[in-house]
């Protein structure tokens, strides 16, 4: 990373920042342009989770190539400055690059589905088997990821 001091190195922090999130960004190979799309999410021992139609574009794109990118962020606001070019914005974000795989087994699947549900709200979490069989869960296991935390000057930032 060009800017060190804005760096995250501890894969505690990391994770934080992952936990912090509320949308996980997904770039998949297409033919002609990449194809990002964004979803909910969450997030366990190496590995995000997502939740899908068993239809559709991405779908389709993971089916041919399951070789992900992924970007998410929290603590997002700009930060004034005196003229235009002072202006910046305050962020923490986490790029990674995994493989996404389609879960199949129903445990795991709702195993899947709590880790999205706990990502949001402690509430209590259940899914009929019913709704279960309509719904595709995606696993990407992390390979690599790397945090950025980008402050105001004085503020606690990477490390
Ligand atoms: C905050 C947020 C959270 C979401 N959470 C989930 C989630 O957990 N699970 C889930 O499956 N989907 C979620 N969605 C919707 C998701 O972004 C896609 O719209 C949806 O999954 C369908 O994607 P697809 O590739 O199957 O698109 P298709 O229905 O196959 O349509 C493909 C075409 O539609 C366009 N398109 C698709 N999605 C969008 C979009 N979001 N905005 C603008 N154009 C679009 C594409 O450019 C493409 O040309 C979320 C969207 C947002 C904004």
């Amino acid at each position: 990373m060009r800017r060190k001091d804005k760096e995250v190195i501890d894969p505690q922090k990391i994770e934080a920042i992952i936990e912090s999130a509320s949308i996980l960004r997904i770039a998949l190979f297409d033919d002609f342009y990449p194809y990002v799309v964004p979803v909910t999410f969450g997030y366990h021992e190496g590995k995000l989770y997502f939740h899908s139609a068993p239809e559709g574009k991405k779908i389709d794109l993971i089916k041919r190539n399951n070789r992900v990118c992924f970007e998410t962020e929290a603590d997002c606001y700009p930060i004034k400055g005196d003229v235009p070019c002072k202006w910046s914005m305050s962020y923490a974000s986490v790029i990674g690059f995994g493989r996404a795989c389609f879960i199949e087994d129903p445990e795991e699947k709702m195993k899947g589905l709590a880790v999205i549900f706990r990502h949001y709200s402690d509430d209590p979490f259940e899914i009929p088997d019913t709704s279960l069989a309509r719904i595709s869960v995606i696993e990407i296991e992390v390979e690599s990821m790397t945090g950025k935390i980008s402050k105001k000057p004085g503020e606690v930032a990477a490390g």
